[in-house]
């Protein structure tokens, strides 16, 4: 899909907004919703969506939808870095298919770094062990504040 079209409501992450799948949530408020990546690139990898806004990518996304979206990612990445002690965070997100999103509905992944250990390549990895997903997002969501 190019960075043109339609807001498709049946991707994947409108379907776990909507609990039509399964996630390891980590947080939500009334704007946003955090959860683990199960094809993560480190321990630890989340993805944050807004719940209101229906943009595709960054370009999209009304400007108070952003605001709460980047705040929540904000919290979301500091309570990250209290639960698992990471030497660096990568925040990033894509847009368009060429840029390599693969998942059409806007998001931010926050990608712990830790030294001396490579990330894996982006959309590329095996997937997660769901109970090892789900103790993280414990761990992260009892550091939110
Ligand atoms: P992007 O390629 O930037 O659109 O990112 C989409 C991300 O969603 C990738 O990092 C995938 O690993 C991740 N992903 C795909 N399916 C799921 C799923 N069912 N639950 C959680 N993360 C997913």
């Amino acid at each position: 899909m190019s960075l043109e079209g339609a807001y498709e409501h049946d991707n994947i992450f409108a379907k776990i907004l909507r609990g039509e799948l399964p996630c390891a949530k980590v947080f939500e408020d009334a704007h946003v919703f955090a959860f683990m990546d199960v094809f993560p690139q480190s321990k630890g990898h989340v993805l944050v969506v807004s719940k209101t806004s229906r943009a595709r990518n960054l370009l999209e996304i009304e400007p108070q939808a952003l605001q709460l979206l980047i705040l929540g990612v904000q919290r979301v990445t500091r309570a990250t870095q209290a639960a698992l002690q990471p030497d660096g965070l990568t925040v990033t997100q894509f847009n368009g298919a060429e840029a390599g999103q693969t998942v059409f509905h806007l998001h931010f992944h926050i990608i712990p770094n830790y030294a001396g250990v490579a990330v894996g390549r982006h959309a590329q990895g095996g997937m997660a062990d769901a109970g090892e997903l789900a103790q993280l997002a414990k761990a992260i969501a009892a550091q939110i504040s």
